[in-house]
């Protein structure tokens, strides 16, 4: 990533930092005085993504640093061990949701609807402006999971104000932990898949966006190609793929063979968006090893 497209997402995250923790404060407080679980609940998911945005933040930092002689392809990696870290924190924050559902529906309490509307209704239009300021960098998983974290926050903010309305309308205070499990939910589902994703990323799985088989099948549609093998394509760091392969050429020839890892590089990058690639030719197939 160029260093400037970098830069501008960290001054984000910062901004997305000092919003969200401003607010969690007030929430908690709000919370304390009208005795609202969905506010207690939302404030506590509210410091937790001021947590994440912390990582977040520390990951692309340190994302930035060039390549040095001990890590030469750099540090990108460590966006996604952030987006990994940051669904953990996301899972754990739905247990606690649940655990404070269970909690209300065993012992209710009185809680004010009127005050959970109001609170709701600023958090609506606090979180909703971090996770804007998130919403065109989402290609980057690392701000994908800051942006999900944001935007399960307006959800968080809308499904208070439904229960604040309807503990106002009926006095049903069993909206409150019902609402709060449902948000808990959405938000096992969506932490789930960031770490489904980070994972196989740290696992150096091949790009979901894009399938292995399809790659062979464009090496293999050039007819000076004879045999593919060893084929392996991974994601080396957000927006950096790799690709390895061994190819035998119908007619052995070095400079045809310049030529046609020249053009065959040129190809998986407009196709595939392979922009790592290292292609050794040979002349014979080689013996065949485990991976
Ligand atoms: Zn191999
Ligand atoms: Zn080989």
């Amino acid at each position: 990533m160029p260093n400037t497209a970098a830069k501008k997402l960290e001054v984000k995250l910062r901004t997305g930092f000092l919003i969200n923790t401003g607010f969690a404060i007030f929430e908690l407080a709000a919370g304390i005085v009208s005795g609202s679980l969905a506010l207690i609940s939302d404030a506590s998911h509210n410091f937790t993504d001021s947590l994440s945005l912390t990582v977040s933040y520390v990951a692309q930092r340190f994302a930035r640093k060039k390549a040095t002689p001990e890590h030469t392809y750099g540090y990108g990696k460590a966006t996604i061990i952030a987006a990994f870290i940051n669904s953990l924190i996301l899972l754990l924050a739905a247990l606690f949701i649940f655990y404070e559902a269970y909690q209300r529906v065993i012992h209710p309490q009185t809680v004010s609807g009127g005050w959970i509307m109001a609170v709701a209704g600023v958090g609506i239009a606090v979180n909703a402006s971090v996770a804007l300021l998130f919403i065109k960098d989402r290609y980057d998983l690392n701000i994908k999971s800051a942006f999900l974290n944001m935007a399960f926050d307006v959800l968080a903010s809308v499904g208070a104000l439904a229960a604040g309305l309807v503990i106002y309308l009926t006095g049903k205070t069993i909206a409150d932990p019902i609402i709060s499990a449902m948000i808990g939910i959405f938000l096992v589902v969506s932490s789930y898949r960031v770490m489904d994703e980070a994972l196989h990323i740290l696992l150096e799985g091949v790009p979901k966006a894009l399938d292995v088989k399809e790659v062979e099948k464009l090496i293999k549609s050039d007819p000076r190609i004879r045999n593919v093998h060893d084929l392996h394509v991974w994601t080396i760091a957000a927006n950096v793929t790799g690709l390895v392969c061994h190819i035998v050429p119908n007619e052995f020839d070095a400079i045809k063979n310049i030529q046609i890892t020249k053009e065959l590089k040129r190809n998986l990058r407009d196709r595939f968006n392979i922009n790592h690639a290292t292609i050794e030719v040979e002349a014979e197939e080689c013996p065949p090893h485990e991976h």
